[in-house]
């Protein structure tokens, strides 16, 4: 069972726990986490597990047989240890300004043209991507998107995280569709809600209100053929 310390609360920049195991030397999963994976498109978080005085950089994070694994950039670690995880708060701050900025760019392109996003990367610190089935290459309408988007952003709508019975988002006509990916097995979806604008099923770290995301610019607009756009974009 995974204790994902950042699914309730997004702001956690440091916390206490215990390795639980170790493999190859490098590859350390604890009994709770505050560490983002890899998943869903978003970059993993990276940081430090601190032991005594003996820091371990946490190179890498990726979710494997239903346990969070941190790989650290040497070896030593053992179970049992107590450590201190620290993030690189830059970095998921950042990551979290881009993953609140692309669900802002979705819900603009989904409530104005209909076209539903298809793909999403958020993989690096100086640009996002979102793929989006719009039927037309139009360069003007996809612009517009992004100053809607920005308008939004300007309005500074809060986000909020919580959970919903799976039989209730079956009910809800916003959500249906989205949570239609998710295993049955899971009977209740954490939401992330755009106050008044947008709300997904999510699994992701955001930040807590619109404004924190600056402004999303284009950088560079990509025609995939068929049905399939490709935009990438930037904050500042
Ligand atoms: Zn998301």
């Amino acid at each position: 069972m995974i204790k994902a310390l950042y699914l309730d609360d997004m702001q956690l920049k440091e916390f206490e726990a215990e390795v639980t195991s170790v493999k190859d030397g490098k590859y350390v999963v604890l009994n709770q986490t505050a560490f983002y994976p890899k998943s869903g498109g978003i970059a993993n978080d990276e940081g430090t597990l601190t032991r005594g005085s003996e820091v371990f950089n946490v190179v890498y994070v990726g979710k494997f047989g239903g346990a969070i694994s941190h790989e650290v950039d040497k070896e030593g670690l053992q179970v049992g240890d107590k450590v201190t995880g620290t993030l690189n708060w830059d970095r998921r701050y950042h990551l979290m300004r881009f993953h609140t900025a692309a669900h802002v760019l979705s819900g603009a392109f989904y409530k104005n043209l209909g076209a539903k996003i298809t793909g999403n990367d958020i993989a690096t610190l100086d640009q996002g991507r979102i793929d989006f089935n719009l039927e037309h290459f139009d360069r003007s309408l996809i612009e517009e998107q992004v100053e809607n988007s920005n308008k939004i952003i300007q309005e500074d709508h809060p986000v909020d995280v919580y959970y919903l019975e799976r039989s209730d988002v079956e009910k809800d006509p916003d959500l249906v569709k989205l949570a239609m990916g998710i295993p049955k097995g899971i009977k209740t979806i954490r939401i992330v809600d755009i106050k008044g604008f947008d709300r997904q099923p999510d699994g992701g770290c955001h930040i807590q209100s619109l404004k924190e995301i600056g402004k999303i610019s284009i950088k560079k607009l990509v025609n995939k053929g068929k049905n399939n756009r490709r935009l990438y974009f930037t904050i500042e």
